[in-house]
């Protein structure tokens, strides 16, 4: 499809185009924050895929955040508390069913103690607490615990309703395929990056790789308590109509259709920890590869620069396991660089050629 925009001179009277790749959960999060910081702006999010097509739509999307080797704990402490307070805000409104963010309560259990017995997280959500020995009998292979509430956000909900906003605020959004980021030049004048695995290819970063995760989504609505095994690699999170059954991390893998054998695994890890889960009904398997950078999060601006011509791009991208736990810190980072470049004096652009 081609990209039609006015082919109009751009001077500095006029608003500044900007245009945002990706429509996951990072790509859809930075055009809000973008459309709250950055005053007369025009905003187009373009993407390949959207909702529910998108790897965002396959996270169990609790929000418990992961740990990125090049991120200091206080940045990422501050990351998840500005995606907590956004999601609270709107689990505590009458938009939380549309927007699919609600409470909920449950424990994290260990089989040896963990090295750090209180994370850095713990004063982000709610009533933390070392589990009870009366709660741990629940859980006879394990000997230690957490006891807590925090949000879960479903994309297959958030998505559609941030898109809503989005359009509702005057953003346009386009299906499309990008090949190259300097593609979007002339037509724009900054560029955010938020194509996750994508930017494999657009942002040439070989150090992007999937981490494949599968799940399974049953129907058992008697489970309310969400259980999470230290390690992270098998849980069982409650939802509005569903309860997700986790899970893999598979480095590497691009293989998105689901495994058999790895399904049957996973079931009877959950009902290990879950007896009951043996009667759930309506199993459906996922698969979604999590856009994975071993430094973690890439937040940082470059220029792209043709024949003395040049195009800011602000690269946001490489969440991997937890990008839903800070998606909303990091946007708000995002837009805060995209600001920035705003600021920076624009010289006059030639007619688009898009
Ligand atoms: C099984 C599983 C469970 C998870 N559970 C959790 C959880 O409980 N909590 C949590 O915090 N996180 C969880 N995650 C991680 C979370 O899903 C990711 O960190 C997050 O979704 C990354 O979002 P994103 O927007 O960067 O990527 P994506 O959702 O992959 O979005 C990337 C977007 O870029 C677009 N795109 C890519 N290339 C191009 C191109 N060339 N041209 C145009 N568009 C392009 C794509 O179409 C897509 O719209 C889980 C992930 C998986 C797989």
């Amino acid at each position: 499809m081609q990209l039609k925009l006015p082919g109009m001179v751009s001077t500095s009277m006029d608003p500044v185009r900007i245009a945002v790749v990706g429509a996951g959960v990072v790509g859809l999060s930075t055009a809000m924050c973008v459309s709250k910081l950055v005053p007369r702006c025009s905003i187009t999010v373009i993407s390949d895929k959207f909702s529910p097509d998108t790897t965002s739509d396959v996270a169990a999307g609790m929000l418990i955040p992961h740990v990125y080797p090049n991120t200091p704990i206080p940045t990422l402490k501050q990351w998840f508390q500005e995606t907590f307070d956004h999601l609270f805000a709107i689990a505590n409104s009458a938009e939380a069913e549309d927007a699919g963010v609600h409470l909920v309560s449950g424990w994290q259990i260990f089989q040896s103690i963990p090295a750090e017995e209180v994370p850095f997280w713990a004063d982000v959500v709610l009533g933390f607490r070392k589990m009870t020995k009366a709660e741990l009998k629940k859980f006879p292979q394990h000997v230690f615990g957490h006891a807590f509430t925090t949000l879960k956000c479903e994309s297959p909900a958030y998505l559609p309703w941030l898109e809503k906003r989005l359009k509702g605020s005057g953003v346009l959004i386009l299906t499309r395929r990008i090949g190259d980021l300097w593609e979007l030049h002339p037509s724009f004048d900054v560029v955010v990056n938020c194509s996750g695995l994508g930017s494999r290819q657009l942002a040439q970063d070989s150090e992007m790789f999937p981490m494949r995760g599968q799940v399974l989504n049953v129907r058992a609505p008697w489970v309310k308590h969400f259980i999470r095994d230290g390690s992270g690699l098998t849980y069982i999170y409650p939802g509005t109509s569903n309860v997700i059954l986790g899970g893999t991390r598979q480095q590497g893998d691009w293989n998105l259709s689901p495994d058999a054998e790895i399904s049957r695994g996973i079931f009877s890890r959950c009902c290990a920890l879950e007896p009951s889960l043996q009667g759930a009904c309506d199993i459906r398997e996922k698969v979604g590869l999590r856009p994975f950078r071993p430094a973690g999060v890439r937040l940082q601006t470059e220029f792209l620069a043709q024949d003395g011509r040049r195009l800011p791009v602000v690269h946001h991208y490489g969440h991997g396991s937890g990008g839903i736990s800070v998606h909303w810190g990091t946007a708000l980072e995002a837009a805060r660089l995209v600001s920035e470049c705003v600021q920076a004096p624009r010289t006059p652009t030639p007619k688009s050629n898009l």
